[in-house]
């Protein structure tokens, strides 16, 4: 190997999904699936056991990695292992396994490759992001599952080793757990999006990552000196000496900032004029309530329900959500929660129901919940037997209008009296709002908003529907831009028909959570920031370190910014003053 100083330096653009500056040798990982020979004249039958073997330990690999990710970080990254979990269940690659064995009585890993091999290439052509994402899981499993036949040790990103930064075509969840507890510095892939599920593993783990980084398996060799920048989304191969110098400060400038942000994670949400601020946490169970307390945040501003039903790839039953419900709500202490009713749909699909051509406008939400009382019903009443144990609201997602909202408060005054007939009442009144993400609410926001006790506003797929940009394909990804002063204005007419109305109107898309956009958020009418707990710290500093009439100089500014990229100008400006430059 080369000299890394002998080197050209290399820098390939990618998208920054993890935070923070970090360097290190590169460990290329591929995983590939082992080799494999072909032997004829096999007992099918015996060779079908082997495999029921192998399936068995590697759904225990697979189940360890699971109960680590849920201690570590929470029960929603934690969710990304049943995903792989079903793989091992998937009905048409065993079927397809076993006829094949069965046919050509060869041995069993031969045929387990081949069908293996046919899906992640069926998977791979899809023109869908989040089907081909589904690819990199089938790779995973069934290369595991091989590993365990052939009795191979798999390369493993805890074999890494320390210090290293990790380069692969792309990552799985598992690997990057598993390289983060090896002590890997950074992560680069050349597929993937900012929500592909290892990145979203890198930013729960604090861990800088770029990825999409076309022609980085070409460039880099093992034991490359890289540089990742997961703040501007940039490579460095073989950095020179001023760059690596000039980096020197960059990453010394980014820890302090995070020290300083830290530094006031308990302290109160007041800027410094005295004017308060809302924050609260999202949240998709119970086990991310503990989040809660590590940064300080009281209350759920945003609790994904459908996590549960996407859990056990089911309908749960009243009472299992009545059971779940309830220890959020006892874990709240008393502190508000606020309940979205069923979002299913889009790509979160549960395996019961048909697919859709296009999901994302498809029988999603509560347009399936109406349809379908039988699913509703239950819910509803789970939620309000569990506001005996404290002060709840619910909301409803993907409303599109006034009908929808009439009939969704239709549907809980029907659970509500049914449960009074029982004796069942909450312990406050619950409060009931619409999520307002789709472009004709915005339409008719004011008319809703008499409708509503409150408003609260999914940023994900407002800008999604109101630009027409797929969230999840990044192919166009950079015309997902929030900035687009249409988004701009369609916020403004939505928080200023909540102040016609006089209701509370909050954001729990990732725009509350973005340093960049919070203040101009509440400079908008944002009553309430609902985001991930670890959003939390950066946030509330920043926010303490403004004044209120600041704030609303810059919406004054940004409302009269003519494209987008005035906003971001602004916005970056904005906060880069109050947290020092990211
Ligand atoms: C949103 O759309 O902004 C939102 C909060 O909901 P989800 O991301 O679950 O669609
Ligand atoms: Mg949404």
């Amino acid at each position: 190997m080369q000299a890394a100083s002998h080197r050209t330096e290399v820098r390939l653009v990618g998208t920054a999904s993890s935070a923070g500056v970090a360097r290190g040798p590169a460990y290329v990982l591929f995983r590939g699936m082992a080799l494999v020979p072909c032997v004829e004249n096999q007992d099918p039958e015996a060779e079908i056991h082997r495999l029921e073997s192998a399936i068995s330990a590697t759904r225990a690999d697979i189940i360890k990695v699971r109960d680590e990710v849920a201690l570590r970080l929470n029960e929603a990254e934690a969710q990304i292992f049943d995903a792989q979990l079903l793989v091992l269940e998937d009905v048409a690659l065993l079927d397809d396994v076993v006829s094949r064995t069965r046919a050509t009585r060869r041995n069993i890993e031969h045929c387990f490759k081949e069908s293996a091999q046919h899906y992640v290439g069926l998977f791979e052509s899809m023109e869908s992001e989040i089907i081909r994402g589904r690819a990199a899981d089938i790779r995973d499993v069934t290369g595991r599952v091989l590993d365990h036949l052939v009795g191979a040790q798999p390369e493993r990103g805890d074999q890494v080793g320390g210090g290293r930064v990790l380069v692969a075509r792309d990552l799985t969840p598992s690997d990057t757990v598993s390289a983060e507890s090896g002590g890997i510095t950074a992560f680069v892939t050349e597929e993937g999006g900012r929500t592909s599920h290892s990145a979203i593993m890198a930013r729960a783990l604090g861990i800088p990552s770029v990825v999409g980084v076309t022609g980085l398996m070409a460039a880099v060799n093992d034991g490359d000196l890289v540089l990742v920048d997961g703040e501007d989304g940039l490579v460095i191969v073989n950095p020179t000496a001023p760059t690596l110098e000039s980096y020197r400060a960059r990453e010394l400038i980014i820890r302090t900032r995070r020290d300083r942000v830290m530094s006031e994670v308990a302290f109160e949400d007041v800027m410094s004029d005295g004017s308060r601020f809302e924050l609260r946490a999202n949240i998709g169970g119970p086990s991310d309530m503990e989040d809660l307390k590590a940064f300080h945040v009281r209350g759920v501003g945003l609790y994904r329900t459908e996590n549960l039903y996407l859990r056990i790839d089911d309908w749960p039953s009243e009472d299992e959500q009545y059971g779940e419900y309830t220890e959020v709500i006892r874990r709240a202490s008393g502190d508000p929660v606020t309940f979205r009713t069923l979002d299913l749909g889009g790509d979160k699909r549960l395996g019961v129901l048909e697919p859709e051509d296009n999901p994302f406008m498809g029988f999603r939400a509560v347009r399936l919940c109406l349809a379908h009382p039988e699913v509703f019903r239950p819910q509803l009443r789970a939620i309000i037997r569990a506001a005996v144990h404290g002060p709840v609201s619910i909301m409803f997602p993907m409303i599109s209008g006034v009908e929808e909202m009439l009939a969704a408060k239709a549907a809980f005054r029907e659970a509500e009296a049914s449960l009074a007939a029982e004796g069942v009442r909450p312990a406050a009144p619950v409060r009931l709002g619409a999520m307002i993400e789709i472009p004709s609410a915005v339409a008719v926001a004011d008319r809703l908003a008499r409708e509503c006790d409150f408003f609260s506003v999914g940023t994900n797929d407002l800008v999604q529907y109101m630009l027409a940009v797929d969230r999840g394909n990044r192919k166009v990804g950079s015309l997902y831009d929030p900035c687009h002063p249409a988004v701009v204005q369609s916020l403004r007419a939505i928080f200023r028909a909540a102040e016609s109305a006089r209701i509370p109107a909050s954001v729990c898309g990732e725009l509350g959570g973005d340093p960049e956009w919070a203040p101009l958020l509440l400079a908008l009418g944002a009553s309430e920031l609902s985001m991930s707990a670890s959003a939390i710290p950066e946030v509330r500093f920043l926010l303490r370190h403004c004044q209120r009439p600041e704030l609303d100089a810059l919406a004054t500014r940004v409302l009269a910014a003519s494209d987008a990229a005035q906003t971001r100008t602004l916005l970056r400006e904005f906060a880069s003053k109050r947290l020092g430059h990211r």
